[in-house]
């Protein structure tokens, strides 16, 4: 497993503004989907290319496009949903698979209440998107679920990590496993209620409302 902290001034910039309190819905939306496109971009260092002979219209020459299988998109459902449009403005072409967890508040425990994915994953490069990688269980379950099926590679795109979730990860995946996180930033702790430190609060109820 490999963590990918993206060390950029606008990322820094666009982070403060999410994290704080006073970041009304739409505008911590906003940010998010630009978030996730510059951290996208780095996330997609690895896609798999082919050679491609194209004709510019001064002469013949080999590019390349992204190669079969496309890369799967998965958003955890509900919080990762705020980053799949920020994801795919820069792989239009990927597919897209849902997966809906949610975590125990009082066991911290996550659970699968939906499945919309692929049955056969084979060799596919798998990005999961959830914004907060807190304990780790929720990202665990995924990564999981996505190598059961096949996956050759999961590349996760989180807004934050808690250094425990990090843990986590490196101890259910070892070093040997193809896992990379790629996140915004690495807070310093989570609290007692499972929340990352100084972190920014609920993603999915700052993005879509307490419901
Ligand atoms: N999930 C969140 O939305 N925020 C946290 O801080 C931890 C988990």
């Amino acid at each position: 497993m490999r963590v990918h902290v993206v060390d950029h001034p606008l990322v820094a910039h666009k982070l403060t503004a999410l994290r704080e309190t006073t970041t009304d819905s739409p505008t911590f939306r906003r940010l998010t989907d630009e978030l996730v496109t510059l951290l996208a971009y780095e996330a997609t260092r690895g896609v798999r290319v082919e050679p491609h002979e194209i004709v510019t219209p001064v002469a013949p020459t080999t590019g390349v496009r992204l190669s079969a299988p496309r890369p799967l998109v998965v958003p955890i459902l509900r919080a990762g949903l705020g980053m799949l449009d920020g994801m795919t403005r820069l792989i239009p072409t990927a597919d897209v698979g849902f997966l809906g967890m949610i975590r125990d508040e009082t066991t911290l425990q996550a659970s699968t209440y939906a499945n919309r994915m692929p049955e056969d994953l084979s060799g596919r490069q798998v990005f999961v998107l959830d914004p907060m990688l807190a304990t780790g269980g929720t990202l665990a379950a995924a990564i999981t679920f996505a190598f059961d099926r096949g996956a050759a590679e999961v590349v996760a795109i989180c807004l934050l990590a808690a250094p425990e979730g990090v843990a986590a990860i490196e101890s259910v995946f070892g070093s040997q496993t193809p896992v990379t996180v790629v996140v915004a930033a690495l807070d310093e702790r989570l609290n007692e209620h499972g929340y990352i430190v100084p972190g920014l609060g609920d993603a999915g109820d700052r993005l879509y409302g307490v419901v």
